[in-house]
């Protein structure tokens, strides 16, 4: 069943670049690839997706709603994990969480204490729980992501270049997370590595210059790049 429905998307900034030229895709629960080069229009892409932007035409469907009408629709099911989540602060993981699930409007103490030691566990952190976000190393601040990404169950999670600066282990720690993960829900994964793609998405699209060259299964690209 597809779940997410982009149709038709236009995007032309202020200064002429055409970031998003006529881009239209359908994406089930699961791992979805979105491949491309610096610039070719992803984070574009990921910010509308993400309600953080509007395109000039075109419209954005999750399990049918219209979220240019409806953002809250899909803002309270989305889960948004960065490229670098930017602020480290010196409180431990697991009051950092808590503040971000109180965000979320998980305002039930109970609820809140027991998602959040169940998204610690998940993600290999619980040990590390009373620890300093800011100490935590690249590979625990992508699981750090994922983690806040997670709370309030989110339907539909964006990854915008989640294994930038990552070693190989770390890369196949946050793999495997994400997999888990990916089954019950749309995972969007946009990345400039085919390797990510190819180890963790049953389905892509290439994405060159705001276009989209390519749809399918990434023994596509083998075959056609
Ligand atoms: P990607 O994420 O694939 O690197 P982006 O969506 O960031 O691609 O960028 C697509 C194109 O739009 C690039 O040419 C970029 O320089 C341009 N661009 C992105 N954001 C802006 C902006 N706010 N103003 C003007 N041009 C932008
Ligand atoms: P990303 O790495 O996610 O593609 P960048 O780091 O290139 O994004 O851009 C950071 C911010 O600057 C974004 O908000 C993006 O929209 C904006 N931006 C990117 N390219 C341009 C551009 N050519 N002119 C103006 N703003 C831009």
């Amino acid at each position: 069943m597809q779940r997410l429905k982009i149709d038709h998307l236009l995007k032309t900034y202020p200064n002429g670049v055409k970031a998003l030229d006529n881009v239209s895709l359908q994406i089930g629960n699961g791992m979805f690839g979105l491949l491309g080069p610096n610039g070719a229009g992803k984070s574009s892409l990921m910010k509308i997706l993400a309600t953080l932007l509007q395109p000039d035409s075109g419209n954005v469907f999750f399990d049918e709603t219209d979220i240019g009408t409806n953002p809250h629709f899909l803002r309270s099911r989305l889960g948004y994990l960065p490229q670098d989540f930017g602020v480290y602060p010196r409180i431990s993981a697991a009051e950092l969480l808590e503040h971000l699930a109180v965000l979320k409007g998980i305002t039930n103490r109970a609820d809140r204490k027991q998602q959040v030691a169940a998204l610690l566990q998940q993600t290999n952190l619980y040990e590390n729980r009373k620890q300093a976000v800011s100490t935590f190393s690249g590979g625990m601040r992508q699981r750090f992501g994922i983690a806040q990404a997670l709370l309030g169950n989110p339907q539909l999670i964006i990854a915008d270049e989640p294994t930038a600066g990552l070693d190989p282990l770390e890369r196949n720690r946050f793999h495997d997370l994400l997999s888990e993960i990916g089954e019950q829900v749309v995972v969007l994964l946009s990345t400039h590595i085919v390797e990510d793609v190819h180890d963790l998405c049953p389905e892509m699209a290439v994405l060159i210059g705001g276009q989209l060259v390519l749809k399918g299964k990434p023994s596509a690209l083998t075959e056609k790049l």
